[in-house]
C-alpha cells in the first residue's frame, strides 16, 4: 500500500444497527459492506471471506466470530466513532474517496458533464467534482466538505448525539 493512496487497508463489515456509523466509515475513505437486508450469519460469512473487521452491537454476534470482530457498545455515533479511534487508530479525514451511500468508488468528473446535474450555483461557485461509479451520486469539494468536518466535530464532542 502506498501512502499517496487514497485507499485504506483496513476493510469493515457493519451489522444493521450501524447505518450512521457506516456512512461515516465510508467518508473516512474506508471500504464498509453494509446491508440493512443481511442477517447476522451472511454479515460473518463476508466478514470472514473478505477479510473484513466486522463491526456489531451484538454481543452474540462476536461469540460467534471470535477473531476480527469489535463489538461497538455506544449507541450514540460520536462515542462509536471514538470508540474506533482508540481501537483501531482510524483517520477520520473526510476523503473523496468512497460513496457514503453505496461504498463504490468515487471518480474525478469534468465539470462541464455535471452542469444539469447540480444546483446551477453550486456549478457557478465549484472546480473540481467527482461521480461515484456505482451510483453516480455527484459529489464536489467545498460545502460536502466543510458540512461534514462541522458535523463531524459536534459529534465528537457533544456526548448525547
Ligand atoms: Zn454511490
Amino acid at each position: 500500500m502506498h501512502s499517496d493512496e487514497k485507499e485504506r487497508e483496513l476493510k469493515f463489515a457493519a451489522d444493521r444497527m450501524l447505518g450512521r456509523l457506516t456512512r461515516w466509515l465510508r467518508l473516512f475513505g474506508y471500504d464498509t459492506y453494509y446491508s440493512p437486508e443481511a442477517t447476522p450469519g451472511q454479515i460473518i460469512y463476508i466478514a470472514t471471506k473478505e477479510n473484513r473487521v466486522l463491526l456489531t452491537r451484538r454481543k452474540k454476534t462476536c461469540e460467534l466470530l471470535k477473531t476480527n470482530c469489535f463489538l461497538i457498545k455506544s449507541s450514540k455515533l460520536g462515542k462509536q466513532i471514538k470508540e474506533l479511534m482508540d481501537r483501531f487508530d482510524i483517520s477520520t479525514d473526510i476523503t473523496y474517496a468512497r460513496c457514503s451511500l453505496c461504498n463504490s468508488i468515487i471518480k474525478p468528473i469534468e465539470k462541464r458533464f455535471v452542469k444539469s446535474e447540480v444546483p446551477e450555483y453550486t456549478y457557478i461557485t465549484h472546480e473540481q467534482f467527482y461521480i461515484c461509479s456505482g451510483c453516480h451520486k455527484i459529489y464536489w469539494k467545498g460545502t460536502h466538505q466543510q458540512r461534514a468536518e462541522a458535523s463531524l466535530r459536534r459529534f465528537l464532542q457533544d456526548e448525547d448525539t
